[in-house]
């Protein structure tokens, strides 16, 4: 299938990678020019243009920064370029509005759409592991698929346009209020005396248990191996999860959703980061207590 691919970035660059090792003719567009060269090492035909990437191609798939973007990019160079009858992914991870917005106006235009951003980081990106949570028709979600299977280990339709910008900051807010319930607990049962790995032998097959606690352990030498054993580095840098959480409230606002916790928990990483933490990984907010 000849497949255009726009942003090839440290995600994009392993999936459009995992694309041609998949036998796809993959088109390739990216602003940087280093990032154009390593596609095309990876077996890419790279493009001085983005409108000339997506001329012919049967499937556009973008993986860029924000909404804003997305949109520009979908307005400037995909539609009225890519053939209409494309079926268009954004993976991206943007606001729910923006995507709805993008794939209302690709529809009017002819072209099947989907969002559909992923869970897992650069190593899934690059080992084909990533999960895919698709929002779109059943008919857009069934094309899309044939190309995500390509790149990912699972793809999941999570409902109409928009739904799978929605799981994944639902499900990334989760994350931030049970990191951040989790390092409390670990650092107050460490103040009352309570050995931490004891907690965790405990708390791990109790009520508390939690994916933080059980899989991603953030006290060093403690239950799960995690990044907290390699000094915060590599897992989901803190400025990721900021971002996702930004784009949770705005939502949250837009809904008129009461989230009361998870809004704090937004604020305490918005603190985390100012003071140059956006490097580290998430985890590494137990740190501050
Ligand atoms: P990145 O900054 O490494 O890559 C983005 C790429 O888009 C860059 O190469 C940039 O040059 C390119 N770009 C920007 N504007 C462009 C334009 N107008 N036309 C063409 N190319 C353009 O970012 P990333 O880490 O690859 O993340 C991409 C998306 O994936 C983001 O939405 C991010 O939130 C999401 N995501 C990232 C991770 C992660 O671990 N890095 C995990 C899950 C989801």
């Amino acid at each position: 299938m000849k497949i255009a691919f726009i942003g090839l970035g440290n995600m994009g660059g392993g999936m459009a990678a995992n694309l041609v090792k998949a036998g796809h003719n993959v088109c390739a567009f990216d602003l940087n020019e280093e990032a154009r060269q390593k596609a095309d090492d990876a077996g890419c035909t790279t493009f001085s243009e983005p409108d000339w990437a997506v001329e012919d191609a049967e499937a556009v798939v973008t993986m860029l920064p924000n909404g804003e973007i997305v949109k520009s990019v979908y307005e400037g160079s995909v539609f009225g370029h890519a053939p209409a009858g494309a079926v268009l992914l954004d993976c991206s991870t943007i606001d729910v509005a923006t995507a709805k917005a993008v794939i209302a106006d690709a529809e009017a235009k002819g072209y099947a759409m989907v969002d559909a951003p992923v869970s897992g980081g650069i190593a899934a990106a690059s080992g084909g592991t990533l999960t895919f949570m698709v929002g779109g028709s059943d008919e857009a979600f069934a094309r899309a698929e044939q190309v995500l299977g390509a790149m990912g280990k699972a793809v999941i339709h999570a409902g109409a346009a928009g739904a799978g910008q929605t799981a994944k900051i639902c499900n990334n807010m989760l994350l931030a209020v049970h990191m951040i319930g989790t390092a409390e607990a670990m650092k107050m049962a460490e103040k009352l005396g309570l050995d931490p790995q004891k907690f965790y032998e405990i708390s791990s097959v109790s009520s508390g248990q939690n994916w933080s606690l059980n899989t991603y352990t953030p006290m060093p030498g403690v239950g799960a191996a995690s990044p907290a054993d390699n000094d915060y580095q590599g897992g989901f840098a803190t400025a990721l999860m900021l971002k996702d959480l930004r784009l949770a409230m705005e939502a949250a606002d837009e809904a008129g959703a009461a989230v009361p916790l998870s809004s704090r928990a937004a604020a305490l990483y918005e603190d985390f980061a100012g003071a140059g933490n956006g490097g580290r990984d998430f985890s590494a907010i137990i740190t501050t207590y």
